[in-house]
């Protein structure tokens, strides 16, 4: 038996909207990683099982090819490609489900359609501080991926039974990937307990694991590579750790979307490095990739330095400006904040 953890009242809400719609979209943040595709397919294959035929995802940019192999990631509309028709869809939308994301600003330039979207909007999410624009808000920080979220809500509607094989493998993504294949955000027993009756379904979890990590270029772990050995920076009396890649850099080692998806985290095997930042340059601003271990709430100095948010150890945020000058700000709020005097910066053991 799981907990009950997504209020009752949310549920009936949804449910009723999911029985009423007609037509379903489900939307996803910015520069989608394995939660926002997982959650978004796996709701998506879930709405279909049940037998409801018009039932779109739509992103706001492409996403990584090592997603690509995921059951419906082919039906997925990208909305910088297709902008009018993402629009459209939105539009006619009786239900729209904002999927791991708390705010419009998250889905940038899909924002202002889906606010002046008509239909019912439902929010089912795990960052903190939801913003007010859904119907019905689902909005649990405590839970370690939107991809889990997705599952409670099917069977607390009791659905159990429509989780299908394809449903399953994009829920267990989203949960392996947001979770560091199960490193992080993941003590808790009843993800074991979900992941038991998601193999119940017949996923090949340890294939799903290679085809979301183990399907690189030759150039991606060479970019790797230098990117350790010449371009990062530790600072061991703060405890933290620096990546910067220049778009030049990048494109000397042949980058795709996804290629340097996992740096910010190669620091923190370092014993003494608690607080890792990989800052990489993007084509009109400069993107922020903040991880920790321990207490440091890198989401708080995501949000005071670059305008960013996320989870206390994950989080991100942009910079308008120069690959060097963000390096400085970064360097400045190294100072500012003074890990090495906020005794939570510990690593636990
Ligand atoms: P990543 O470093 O993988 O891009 O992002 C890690 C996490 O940080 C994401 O899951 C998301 O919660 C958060 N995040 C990333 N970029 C931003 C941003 O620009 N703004 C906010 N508020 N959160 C972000
Ligand atoms: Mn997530």
């Amino acid at each position: 038996m799981i907990t009950k953890i997504i209020h009752e009242e949310k549920i009936q809400k949804a449910k009723k909207y999911v029985e009423k719609g007609e037509s379903f979209v489900i939307v996803t943040h910015v520069t989608p990683d394995g939660d926002a595709i997982g959650s978004a397919l796996g709701l998506y294959h879930f709405l279909t099982a049940y037998g409801k035929d018009n039932v779109t995802v739509v992103v706001p940019n492409d996403f990584p090819q090592f997603y690509k192999w995921m059951p419906g990631h082919k039906e997925i509309v990208i909305h910088e490609k297709y902008p009018d028709f993402a629009e459209q869809l939105i539009r006619d939308a009786d239900v729209l489900f904002c999927l791991d994301f708390n705010e419009p600003k998250r889905i940038e330039k899909l924002a202002p359609a889906v606010v002046a979207a008509e239909g019912r909007r439902v929010m089912i999410d795990h960052h903190l501080n939801p913003a007010d624009f859904c119907r019905v808000t689902m909005s649990y920080p405590e839970m370690s991926s939107t991809s889990e979220m997705v599952f409670r809500f099917i069977c607390r509607m009791g659905m159990f039974d429509l989780i299908n094989k394809d449903c399953a493998a994009c829920i267990y993504t989203g949960m392996m990937t947001d979770t560091g294949s199960f490193t992080y955000n993941s003590n808790k027993p009843e993800i074991y307990t979900i992941i038991s009756e998601l193999i119940k379904k017949g996923i090949d979890k340890d294939l799903i694991y290679r085809k979301v990590n183990q399907v690189y270029s030759e150039s991606r772990l060479r970019m790797m590579g230098y990117v350790l050995y010449e371009k990062m920076k530790v600072y061991p009396e703060q405890h933290a750790a620096l990546i910067t890649l220049s778009l030049e850099e990048m494109n000397r080692f042949h980058y795709v979307t996804g290629d340097t998806e996992g740096f910010v985290n190669l620091p923190l095997s370092i014993e003494n490095v608690a607080f890792s930042v990989f800052i990489r340059e993007d084509k009109d601003y400069v993107k922020i990739s903040l991880r920790s271990v321990g207490d440091f709430p890198c989401n708080q100095f995501a949000s005071r330095y670059f305008n960013g948010g996320g989870h206390k150890n994950a989080s991100g945020g942009e910079f308008y400006g120069s690959l060097a000058d963000a390096v400085a700000v970064f360097e400045k709020g190294l100072e500012e904040f003074n890990p090495n005097k906020t005794e939570d910066l510990d690593k636990h053991d």
